[in-house]
């Protein structure tokens, strides 16, 4: 549980550390962003399209994995799914990215998937969820939002991590709408950043 524990509060850091409180905090209508000043942004959930992040953290046999990626970049939309086809989409996208293999993988790990959380919420809001955070005017549930994330967890649990030093991001290849991913990593004693594209898909931590 401790070790559990520890990841978690790492990836909050880390989150800080990006300025990505935002994806955290998503369905928070207030700003808790006083760590990240820089990002004097409108909208809760400024992004570029295109432009996704990752967090990886490292803490003895495990890996967790945060991936925040603009819904346009997969499933072409960002507003609440409505028409069936829209509603169809944002499931089998859930519904695909729960397979981590074409997602991520990390070498000479021997790594199996122990948790995996995909949220589409801001696509596919759950009818009974939603209501009591909503501080606003019930109309705005019915305009389309400005920008949403798809965020994507999963937590590994590896054999043989000691000899693990990098991830290769498959994910470039299955959805050619994302063109960078600016990846931090964090270890029991190192951690860094790195932005990975079409044509550097590897992420190295050692
Ligand atoms: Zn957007």
């Amino acid at each position: 549980m401790s070790i559990f524990t520890n990841v978690i509060s790492k990836v909050a850091i880390l989150l800080m550390l990006v300025g990505s409180a935002y994806n955290v905090l998503a369905n928070e209508h207030h700003h808790h962003e006083e760590h990240a000043p820089k990002q004097e942004n409108h909208h809760h959930n400024a992004h570029i399209h295109g432009a996704a992040e990752l967090a990886l953290v490292i803490d003895n046999n495990n890996v967790l994995i945060n991936l925040t990626i603009p819904a346009d970049s997969l499933v072409g939309f960002e507003h609440q799914a409505t028409t069936e086809y829209e509603i169809a989409t944002v499931k089998k996208l859930q519904s695909s990215l729960t397979d981590i293999h074409p997602i991520i993988s990390i070498a000479k790990g021997s790594c199996e998937v122990t948790d995996t959380h995909i949220d589409v919420s801001t696509l596919l809001p759950s009818k009974h969820e939603h209501h009591s955070h909503d501080h606003n005017s019930h109309s705005k549930l019915n305009e389309p939002s400005e920008h949403s994330e798809v965020v994507i967890d999963y937590t590994l649990e590896c054999a043989t991590l000691t000899n693990a030093s990098s991830a290769d991001l498959h994910i470039f290849e299955h959805y050619p709408s994302i063109e960078t991913i600016n990846a931090q990593w964090v270890t029991h004693n190192k951690q860094g950043s790195q932005k990975l594209t079409h044509n550097h898909k590897t992420l190295s931590w050692k």
